[in-house]
């Protein structure tokens, strides 16, 4: 097959480990920096150029599209798709599971576990945006951080109260969630492909930190997953109609429950804790779905 990875970093582990799986299968493959592709708009032939050259021929793409540029990414994945091309998650997908108001709503509808969550732009009733999330201990976070930062442990509410005003200050959105003690600062990664997860570490934060972000000091390692893990993580990559997804839990009393779905999860840390072959996985799921025209909106769950 001729297959594409869109990613703007070509030394990134991840890239490089999906073009030596795709070699090791057989494929031709290159890395295309989403941002570099400019294209035709036209209902007859949309096309797509990348330096001075039109992109024929391509079986299937894989996107890799960073946070930072997912309106521009998507679009590209977009005139993949509208050219019959195979994308293994799909411009729609991509950019549901970026917004996480509409993925945990998403989450919610289908009765996926989560922990009890509100959120809010610029109330001024503080009190009761916390009395709507259960009351102190409470996580604050702020819609748009990653790795951690901008998530917040309030442990009363007097303390709730001040980082929600805060927070308010800068302008920015805020989920604000029940603060699930018993995860003892650890959660679990399920990478998921197609209908199963193939490999699931847990990531501990370092002593004292309930963050288990390995950014942030935390530790991996190989998880057990319980069937109903399993199934609640398979579930909600099929819920956002992504077939390759990063779905991290928490494990509560009440169940597992999906903090996130990650579209584009990164591999080095997954492959080094569980000692598998993922990116080989998601090569031979192309090899298996990727048929011209196969790009569907799926996501009904
Ligand atoms: P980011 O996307 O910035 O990594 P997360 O929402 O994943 O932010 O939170 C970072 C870490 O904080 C999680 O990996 C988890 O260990 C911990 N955490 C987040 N939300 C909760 C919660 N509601 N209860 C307990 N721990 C949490």
């Amino acid at each position: 097959m001729n297959i594409l990875v869109l990613s703007r970093d070509p030394h990134l582990y991840s890239t490089n480990r999906l073009v030596e799986a795709a070699e090791e299968h057989g494929h031709t493959v290159r890395v295309i920096d989403p941002l570099r592709c400019y294209m035709t708009i036209a209902s007859q032939r949309p096309t797509i150029h990348y330096k001075g050259e039109e992109l024929k021929d391509i079986d299937a793409i894989i996107p890799r599209i960073g946070a930072s540029i997912t309106f521009y990414g998507t679009a590209v994945v977009r005139q993949f798709e509208m050219m019959g091309v195979y994308s293994i998650n799909e411009s729609v997908a991509i950019s549901r599971s970026r917004d996480k108001l509409r993925s945990l709503q998403l989450l919610a509808r289908k009765g996926i576990g989560l922990p009890v969550t509100g959120f809010a732009h610029s109330t001024q009733y503080t009190n009761d945006l916390i009395d709507l999330a259960g009351g102190a201990p409470l996580v604050i976070k702020l819609l748009e951080g990653t790795q951690g930062i901008g998530v917040v442990l309030a442990e009363t509410n007097k303390a709730a109260e001040s980082v929600i005003e805060a927070f308010r200050g800068l302008k920015e959105n805020i989920l604000v969630q029940e603060f699930i003690k018993e995860a003892e600062g650890a959660d679990l990664r399920c990478f998921v492909i197609g209908e199963k997860v193939v490999a699931a570490m847990k990531r501990q934060g370092k002593e004292g930190e309930f963050r288990s972000n390995l950014h942030r000091g935390g530790s991996s390692s190989v998880a057990r997953l319980t069937p109903e893990e399993r199934s609640t993580a398979v579930r909600a990559a099929r819920i956002m109609g992504l077939n390759v997804a990063g779905v991290d839990l928490l494990r509560s009393n009440h169940g597992p429950v999906v903090m996130e779905v990650n579209s584009s999860p990164g591999l080095e840390g997954i492959e080094k804790a569980t000692d598998k072959d993922v990116a080989g996985m998601i090569i031979e799921f192309i090899e298996k779905q990727g048929k011209p025209g196969r790009t569907q909106t799926r996501g009904r769950g």
